[in-house]
């Protein structure tokens, strides 16, 4: 399994407008340090969210990234998730299929459909024959999605009470990780035996109601021994990522994804 990390920041990218703290700094000399809204690709066929930054950060991923688009998942409705859908017509150009099916809960498609319902109509230029770009599917919590050798399965957790949203399950040879991206609490029994946790790295340690401190994810993380943790939708911490990483370790082993990460599983 192939994860590509094409971003690895929460609602906000980093550098932050206007910031100088030491992140924030970091980043505008250091392209590591910067981040982008969280979204994932995975085995460079399926597509787990479209934010605000999604056209830039596939213009940045191997061009076999881009035609291998089977299908494109979001989590919820945050705008940080799925703002960029329109961005995709233009890259969707480029995908093999000749539709690409858009995979979200039921509850979240009214808000799908007020901002992109055009979307999912044939283009101008298109023939009465040809088939539009995207296609609504409804996927229900707990359904298991096939890409391959690939097993897709959303669950719920807690994040917002607005609307449904998904972590994801993602197996394939009998190995499975994890993806968590925004959570508050989730119910541990999806997580058993899984080998690699991408986790909500919004805030350290700060009680916010919508997502689960880091140190929380890492006493998660041990209590269900799930051997390696990565904490993506990275916040402003106000920390350049050694400062973070170094305070997260007296908690426990982790590791902090980058734009563009690769992780093999
Ligand atoms: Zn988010
Ligand atoms: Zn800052
Ligand atoms: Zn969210």
């Amino acid at each position: 399994m192939l994860l590509r990390i094409l971003g690895s920041g929460s609602a906000w990218p980093i550098p932050r407008v206007g910031c100088e703290c030491p992140q924030c700094a970091a980043a505008r000399t250091d392209r590591a340090e910067r981040r982008t809204r969280s979204a994932l690709l995975v085995n460079d066929r399926f597509l787990v969210d479209a934010g605000p930054d999604i056209y830039n950060q596939l213009d940045a991923a191997p061009r076999a990234a881009l035609t291998g688009i089977e299908a494109v998942l979001l989590t919820h409705v945050h705008s940080d998730h799925f703002l960029g859908l329109s961005d995709l017509v233009n890259v969707r150009k480029f995908a093999a299929a000749p539709t690409v099916p858009i995979l979200a809960a039921a509850r979240n498609w009214p808000t799908i459909d007020a901002t992109f319902a055009y979307v999912f109509d044939r283009l101008p230029h298109q023939q009465r024959d040809e088939k539009p770009p995207f296609v609504r599917q409804v996927v229900e919590s707990g359904q298991t999605l096939r890409f391959g050798d690939l097993a897709v399965t959303p669950f719920e957790v807690a994040h917002s009470a607005r609307m449904t949203t998904w972590g994801l399950r993602l197996t394939e040879n009998g190995r499975s990780a994890a993806y968590l991206p925004d959570y508050l609490t989730v119910e541990a029994n999806h997580l058993r035996g899984v080998e690699l946790l991408l986790g909500d790295g919004a805030f350290l340690d700060e009680v916010t109601g919508r997502h689960a401190p880091m140190v929380e994810t890492l006493a998660l993380t041990r209590r269900l021994g799930i051997p390696r943790l990565v904490f993506t939708h990275l916040g402003h911490h106000q920390m350049s990522a050694p400062m973070l990483l170094a305070e997260l370790l007296q908690y426990g082993p982790c590791e902090l994804a980058e734009d563009g990460m690769l992780l093999e599983l």
